[in-house]
């Protein structure tokens, strides 16, 4: 099934890790009451289910049959928290980590789990609309959707606001090791030869440098009335 198949618009956002895209789709979803994919939280899921199995992170075979059976339930709590279960057991705050970000990229380097999550990240193309969040977004899951935007920052300013975010979980880091993470994770998701990182060729693309999370919200929204995707009073 594909994005027109049930008719509800689709709004993509890719880019590198860090560059607002998740805080982004969320105030995107929330403000338009669509669904939200944040499907890089699948291939985070793969690595930490890979973790708790056992299987080697070269083991392409298990490693895309543990994908296409993940047991995982998403449940939307108070303030649009979503709880993150799997296997029955809470892994929300483990699974923001950066050592499981880690493994998400090595996972996702794999074109057979890749190909194995795919299904799974259509279904959540449902009415009114949805809002996805990821790296082939725009290029490979939905590529016929009506708004695509390619979202960066420079590695400076990602890593602080990586910094930032995980200050605030009270987590300790240092910027020059997070810099060095960002940039290594950039070489290996847009370097792969299955779904790299890249702008699709009708993508917008947003440098979120010097634009706050607000800015590129209102840009975007103001993108989607313009295209005919949500009415002058969906938004404010
Ligand atoms: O966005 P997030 O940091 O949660 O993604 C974790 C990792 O999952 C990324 O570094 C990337 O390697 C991988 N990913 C991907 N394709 C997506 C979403 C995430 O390859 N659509």
């Amino acid at each position: 099934m594909n994005s027109m198949d049930v008719g509800a618009p689709v709004i993509t956002l890719d880019g590198p890790g860090g560059a607002g895209k998740g805080t982004v789709s969320m105030l995107l979803a929330r403000e338009l009451g669509w669904h939200l994919l944040d499907s890089g939280a699948l291939y985070r899921l793969v690595g930490l289910a890979a973790e708790h199995h056992g299987v080697s992170l070269d083991n392409e075979a298990a490693l895309s049959v543990l994908a296409e059976h993940l047991d995982v339930q998403f449940l939307t709590g108070k303030d649009d928290l979503v709880q993150v279960i799997l296997e029955g057991e809470d892994v929300s705050h483990e699974l923001r980590t950066e050592r499981v970000g880690g493994l998400a990229s090595q996972v996702a380097a794999l074109s057979d789990v890749r190909r194995a999550l795919l299904s799974r990240q259509k279904a959540f193309c449902e009415l009114p609309g949805l809002i996805c969040d990821g790296r082939d977004m725009g290029t490979v899951v939905f590529p016929d959707a009506p708004l695509k935007i390619y979202l960066t920052a420079s590695a400076d300013e990602r890593a602080r606001r990586r910094l930032e975010q995980l200050r605030q979980k009270g987590i300790s880091a240092s910027l020059c090791d997070l810099k060095k993470d960002i940039l290594e994770r950039d070489a290996r998701d847009m370097n792969r030869s299955t779904a790299p990182l890249r702008p699709a060729e009708d993508a917008i693309e947003l440098d979120s440098t010097q634009l706050s999370i607000t800015e590129v919200v209102d840009l975007i929204l103001a993108e989607a009335k313009s295209r005919g995707l949500i009415s002058q009073a969906s938004s404010a």
